[in-house]
């Protein structure tokens, strides 16, 4: 069964992993292009976008997909919602990969806010020195913010504006607990800023706010497509394909 895994996530190179090795299935993962040094799953692999719902859709047709699993990070709302506009057109089936958010826990002091906009106005009067763990995109919604000061973590170098008292830390996770705790006491950090991207690689910093007793900012994820058929793991993810493929 030729399968498209959107990707970019852990989840999807494991599902790319275990798929790739099994007889009757097919797989081509996808990967947007953004980061520079992709972890790159196993198996055949195209870089790039694909032009929209419409281009998407084209592609899908000219190569005869017969299932699509979008395992793209919770914030890649704008390939979801083209993935389910593209399968919705032919008739495919479309599994959304999420791995369950993060919930607060005793001694956590979070704000959740809806997007990145309010996370910029959850910071200002937050505290003076603010740890941006949001990814290279998006930094500059905090580019107007000229009274903090922002240690900016990211894999690559963000794109656009950046706040004007910045310093730019690139690195690419797992972290440990103890070494973000030593990040946030080096820097004096006031005010963490993080998506409610889940999973276990990127939670330390959680753990080290919550010892260091820091306001966390939340910022929640964006929305799926309405009637999204949504799987939490890879096993799921799995258990689904193989279901299809089987015609159960
Ligand atoms: P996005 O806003 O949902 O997508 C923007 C555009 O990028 C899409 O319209 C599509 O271009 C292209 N694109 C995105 N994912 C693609 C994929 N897997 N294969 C081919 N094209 C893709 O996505 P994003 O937030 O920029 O994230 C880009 C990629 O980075 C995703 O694959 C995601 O899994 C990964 N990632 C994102 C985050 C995050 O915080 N957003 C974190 C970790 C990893 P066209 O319209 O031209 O097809």
């Amino acid at each position: 069964m030729k399968t498209l895994i959107l990707g970019g996530t852990r989840e999807a190179r494991e599902l790319a992993h275990i798929a790739s090795g099994e007889r009757g299935f097919d797989i081509v993962s996808s990967l947007a292009g953004r980061v520079r040094d992709p972890l790159l799953p196993e198996g055949a692999v195209r870089i790039g976008g694909f032009g929209g719902a419409e281009g998407l859709r084209k592609w899908l047709a000219e190569n005869e997909i017969a299932a699509i699993v979008d395992a793209t990070h919770p914030f890649a709302g704008t390939i979801s919602a083209n993935a389910a506009r593209a399968a919705t057109d032919l008739g495919l089936p479309l599994l959304h990969v999420r791995r369950p958010g993060w919930s607060e826990r005793s001694g956590d002091r979070w704000i959740r806010v809806p997007d990145l906009d309010a996370a910029a106005q959850a910071v200002s009067g937050a505290g003076d020195r603010v740890f941006l763990t949001i990814g290279r995109q998006g930094v500059a919604a905090f580019a107007g913010l000229t009274d903090q000061w922002f240690l900016i973590r990211a894999i690559d170098p963000p794109t656009g504006a950046l706040p004007p008292r910045h310093e730019l830390l690139l690195a690419r996770g797992p972290f440990t607990p103890a070494d973000e705790l030593r990040l946030l006491e080096r820097h004096r950090i006031d005010v963490l800023v993080t998506k409610d991207s889940g999973g276990d690689q990127t939670a330390a910093k959680l753990d080290a706010a919550r010892a260091a007793d820091l306001l966390v900012i939340v910022i929640d994820r964006p929305e799926l497509p309405p009637g999204a058929v949504v799987g939490e793991t890879v096993e799921e993810a799995w258990k689904w394909l193989r279901d299809i493929a089987s015609g159960s």
